[in-house]
């Protein structure tokens, strides 16, 4: 069976103008450089990246234990050898991201969206513990959306054979964090056209891409929980913050 603690959130947003500006005020490459095909004018959208070379504030919002703490921290760091920006993990309520350990749930805003969130808000939850034995690839996927990094089972080129009718009727059910139609095509079925589409090809070993039950698709297909930084998940932070 699959683990549902893997299922994440992925938290965009939901004013697309609002979050538009808060990336472009932080980064004016954010607005990215729209490919001119003929007919269409633009086929990436903006993104959602912290300004290069920049020291990022982490702020643990709930007094974690000092090795729960740790654990996060030695797990998030082992995305700093392929970008160019700096983590200052500091026990306060203020911060570029803002943690929280104290309920369920495991999600993130993306990128920079983080701006928006009310400042007494987090804009991080870690809500698995740290005897977990995912405990790290959690913290760490998580830490992958903070940068700026999408799902990769949403990757247009991803073609997975979904039982489209089945992952409805799983996520509608399930027991913890049910989602709506709507949030199933959001959250497993709709691609993004964002850099990491254009930068990097489809890949089946990221760590951000969910697990995907043999039982969710057609015929025999599935991905294991991926547990390590793929090639590409370093490949495509290097190119988003480049040294
Ligand atoms: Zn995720």
């Amino acid at each position: 069976m699959m683990n549902d603690l893997l299922h994440c959130r992925l938290i965009q947003w939901p004013d697309d103008q609002a979050a538009y500006d808060a990336a472009i005020n932080e980064s004016p490459a954010n607005a990215g450089s729209s490919s001119t095909h003929r007919r269409k004018r633009s086929v990436v959208n903006y993104s959602k990246l912290w300004a290069n070379s920049r020291t990022l504030k982490i702020a643990f919002m709930d007094n974690p234990e000092e090795h729960h703490k740790q654990k996060i921290i030695n797990a998030a760091s082992q995305w700093l050898p392929y970008i160019n920006l700096s983590f200052d993990f500091v026990d306060d309520l203020q911060g570029d991201i803002r943690i929280a350990t104290k309920n369920n749930d495991n999600s993130s805003m993306l990128g920079t969206d983080a701006l928006l969130i009310h400042p007494d808000w987090p804009t991080m939850n870690l809500g698995v513990k740290p005897e977990h034995e995912d405990f790290e690839v959690i913290v760490i996927h998580e830490f992958g959306h903070a940068l700026g990094a999408m799902h990769e089972h949403q990757h247009p080129e991803a073609n997975i054979p979904w039982d489209k009718p089945k992952v409805y009727e799983f996520y509608q059910n399930r027991e913890m964090n049910p989602l709506t139609r709507q949030q199933v095509d959001r959250n497993m079925f709709a691609p993004f056209n964002t850099l990491d589409a254009i930068y990097t090809p489809y890949d089946r070993k990221s760590i951000m891409h969910h697990p995907v039950a043999n039982t969710l698709t057609l015929g025999d297909w599935e991905i294991p929980i991926n547990r390590k930084l793929s090639k590409k998940d370093k490949r495509l932070m290097k190119l988003l913050y480049p040294k």
